[in-house]
């Protein structure tokens, strides 16, 4: 019965530091959930090995990104890292059309401008934090994608993304990955029985009037 009334889609979007687990939550969550789809962003950063096109990114060059902004193709957009990134707004207008709930994931910029959007109301904030900042070093290096200079780099820019946590809905430490991820379930399974993202609800309670209604008269 709940899963028969109409709901609106969710935009999820997930942001922590780099190394802090949310690639590893969002794969989780895609892999656990049919429910969910992945927004693939643009970027203009160059391919890490093993990444393939439209699956972990579209990798744009810079006049192709920038003319994408000036056409009005992205949801949101911002710098990172001295790179371009973005979510382009199509396939995310057809995914919540066909009824699917979306992740993305974005960084404190492209957080807040999805809150100030026009989908700001269907937009739920998760914010990431690691247990410690040692560890989140030690994910950085564990992880072995980046070199040296690059994970350095990463770790001056954590505090300046975490220095942002109290902007977001949700705020969790993801010290344990089984006790993270059943948070995000929690969240997740919360939102979507919200009232406000369940117009189907109107026809039901006037279902049960009309039934109530009935009754009496037969009564
Ligand atoms: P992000 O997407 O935020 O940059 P990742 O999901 O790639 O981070 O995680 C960075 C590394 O830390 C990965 O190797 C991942 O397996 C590991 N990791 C994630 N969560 C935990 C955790 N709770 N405990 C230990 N290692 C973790
Ligand atoms: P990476 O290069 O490690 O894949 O991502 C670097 C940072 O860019 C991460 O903080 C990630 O959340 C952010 N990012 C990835 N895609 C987007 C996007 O579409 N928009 C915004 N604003 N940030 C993004």
């Amino acid at each position: 019965m709940q899963d028969e009334i109409k709901r609106n889609a969710m935009l999820l979007a997930l942001s922590s530091p780099s190394g802090a687990g949310k690639s590893t939550m969002a794969r989780r969550l895609m892999a656990d959930d049919p429910g969910f789809r992945m927004s693939v962003s643009a970027t203009t950063r160059p391919p890490r090995p093993g990444e393939r096109e439209g699956h972990d990114y579209f990798f744009y060059s810079e006049e192709a990104f920038r003319r994408d902004i000036a056409e009005g193709g992205f949801l949101e957009h911002a710098e990172v890292f001295g790179n371009l990134y973005g979510t382009p707004r199509a396939p995310i207008e057809e995914m919540m059309e066909t009824g699917s709930d979306v992740l993305l994931d974005v960084d404190w910029q492209g957080a807040q401008q999805l809150r100030a959007s026009p989908l700001g109301r269907s937009s739920v904030l998760i914010f990431i934090l690691p247990p410690s900042i040692a560890a989140l070093e030690a994910r950085l290096k564990a992880r072995g994608q980046d070199d040296p200079n690059v994970i350095s780099g990463r770790m001056d820019k954590a505090m300046a993304e975490i220095i942002h946590w109290a902007e977001y809905d949700y705020v969790l430490i993801n010290d344990d990955m089984d006790a993270c991820y059943s948070q995000i379930r929690t969240i997740v399974n919360s939102e979507r029985l919200r009232r406000d993202r369940r117009p189907g609800l109107r026809g039901f309670v006037s279902g049960l009037d009309s039934e109530f209604r009935d009754r009496k008269a037969t009564q």
